[in-house]
């Protein structure tokens, strides 16, 4: 189902090129004088352009022969061709559930009878569709992506078994293995390693990312880390803290952890790169080295389950003005992922990130939460081989209501890991194309920006701040289209 939408509006225009759009940008500045705060809006004019031409996309995955990379490659493979597959309850028809842009739609507005009418998202602007994305990629393990599959347990067998041919001949690319920044279980995989200095090794990186624009004939690289999570980077003054001093670091051979080691090659070969695990990747070196060139870094780690459950509940719960005080969060997994997350300096990476993410609703609300106050927050991960792919979850929140009640809300959540993952991958890198495509004159300016190169409106679909749909607004403001406000006053009015 595809629509067409026609602006219907002077300050829209639609070149051969470009979609341009005068957009008027509402936005509020406070102060604070002693107790008084003074709140000024202000209106100004931005003039936003979109390029039209939708190129070849090539995603390069690190990690390519896990749980995930298979999955998502899989996906894509079975969506383009059509697959259908028996399972024990009947037919299955290859589908983009869970992904933001294919599955899920917008409201234009209302029509003449007051009913919203809503679009697939990725009809409000010209996208890559995921059946076109032309994948490559590295892993550790040499195992082709046909064996990766089946030892990800993830699809249905008949599945797997028309997908086989199509994968089998899919190798990923050998890595680079720093045996100390993963759980030591991983050992036993790691047969397609790169060999030589730190520096050789980012060279040989960049030399594949050339070698796959090359040889694939796609415009544009995104590479995306899929891999373990690695336990987080000491940040060191003089190794990481700056752009020059990380590319000492990595000359000489300091502490560079292996995603950051992808990371530089990917700034350097001019392709956006993001970190879908929870380690602290982007050090400040490869931050400032990513402004530096321009390009764009996002992440860090999937929102996929608990996680997204826990930031829309919390917020919800502290927006209606109750107080969580205890959040108990148990997952058991037992997929590889589970495997590295039960050594500890792995699962501190993820216990940080998971912790993190209630932080800035608790800080929103004055009223419920003294300075420095927070919920009890525990986080547990165990690992149990017999669940395989299919992770549980479970979540006790506990919040104080009026007059010293208490509010216990009990979930329990079983789902397969990769195939919630797999489509954010997807939206990750499809957003982050089209970021690559969208700039912004801002009003005064003679010229054209385009967003910070820590790519902060990714946020809905990974960590780094908490999720919000408005973040994604933006691409309306790109149809010069104003915010979707809920007022309806045009049919509460007399
Ligand atoms: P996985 O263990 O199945 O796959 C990871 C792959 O990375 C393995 O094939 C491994 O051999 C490879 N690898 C390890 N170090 C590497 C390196 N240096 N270079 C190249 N390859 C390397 O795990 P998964 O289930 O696919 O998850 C991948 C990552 O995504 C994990 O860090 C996980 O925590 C994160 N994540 C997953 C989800 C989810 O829902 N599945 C959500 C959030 C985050």
């Amino acid at each position: 189902m595809t629509e067409n939408i026609r602006i219907n509006n002077p300050n829209v225009k639609y070149t051969d090129t470009h979609i341009e759009a005068q957009y008027c940008y509402h936005t509020t500045a406070v102060r604070r004088d002693g107790d008084t705060l003074t709140v000024t809006p202000s209106v100004s004019e931005l003039e936003f352009r979109t390029e039209r031409r939708v190129p070849r996309l090539g995603v390069m995955l690190v990690g390519w022969g896990g749980n995930n990379g298979t999955t998502v490659t899989a996906a894509v493979l079975a969506n383009r061709l059509g697959l259908t597959w028996r399972t024990k309850t009947g037919e299955q028809k290859a589908n983009y559930y869970g992904s933001l842009f294919q599955s899920s739609t917008v409201c234009l507005g209302p029509g003449p009878d007051g009913k919203e009418i809503n679009i697939p998202f990725c009809d409000l602007l010209p996208m890559v569709h995921p059946n076109d994305i032309v994948f490559d990629g590295w892993d550790i393990s040499s195992m082709d992506l046909g064996s990766a599959m089946e030892r990800a347990e993830v699809l249905d067998w008949s599945l797997q078994e028309k997908l086989r041919p199509h994968m089998s001949n899919l190798r990923p690319r050998a890595s680079i293995y720093i045996p100390e920044f993963i759980a030591a279980n991983q050992a036993g995989r790691a047969d397609n390693v790169l060999k030589g200095t730190m520096a050789e090794q980012v060279k040989q990186i960049r030399a594949d990312i050339q070698d796959f624009r090359h040889s694939s004939g796609v415009d544009k690289v995104i590479v995306l880390w899929t891999a373990n999570t690695e336990r987080f980077c000491d940040l060191t003054a003089g190794v990481n803290d700056t752009a020059k001093n990380l590319l000492a670091a990595i000359q000489s051979g300091g502490e560079v952890s292996p995603s950051t080691l992808f990371a530089v090659a990917s700034i350097l070969e001019g392709c956006a790169y993001i970190n879908g695990s929870p380690q602290n990747t982007f050090v400040p070196g490869a931050i400032e080295l990513a402004v530096e060139r321009n390009v764009f870094i996002a992440g860090d780690d999937f929102k996929s389950g608990q996680t997204k459950i826990k930031s829309v509940l919390v917020d919800f719960l502290i927006s209606a003005g109750i107080k969580p005080t205890s959040i108990v969060s148990y997952n058991h997994l037992g997929n590889n992922d589970g495997m590295n997350l039960s050594a500890p300096q792995q699962f501190r990476s993820k216990e940080i990130s998971k912790s993190n993410v209630v932080d800035d609703m608790v800080n929103s609300n004055p009223i419920l939460y003294r300075k420095g106050e927070k919920p009890d927050h525990c986080v547990v991960i165990k690992y149990v081989p017999y669940v395989g792919d299919s992770k549980r979850a479970m979540d006790e929140y506990t919040s104080e209501i009026m007059m010293g009640g208490t509010n216990t809300i009990a979930m329990h959540n079983t789902c397969e890991d990769s195939l919630l993952a797999s489509p954010i991958i997807l939206d990750l890198v499809l957003l982050t194309e089209l970021c690559q495509r969208v700039c912004v004159r801002p009003q005064g300016s003679e010229t054209f920006q385009s967003f910070h190169s820590v790519l902060a409106i990714l946020s809905f679909m990974s960590e780094h701040i908490p999720p919000c749909l408005v973040s994604l607004f933006p691409f309306r403001a790109c149809l010069g289209l104003p915010p979707q406000n809920h007022m309806h006053l045009e049919h509460k009015l007399q």
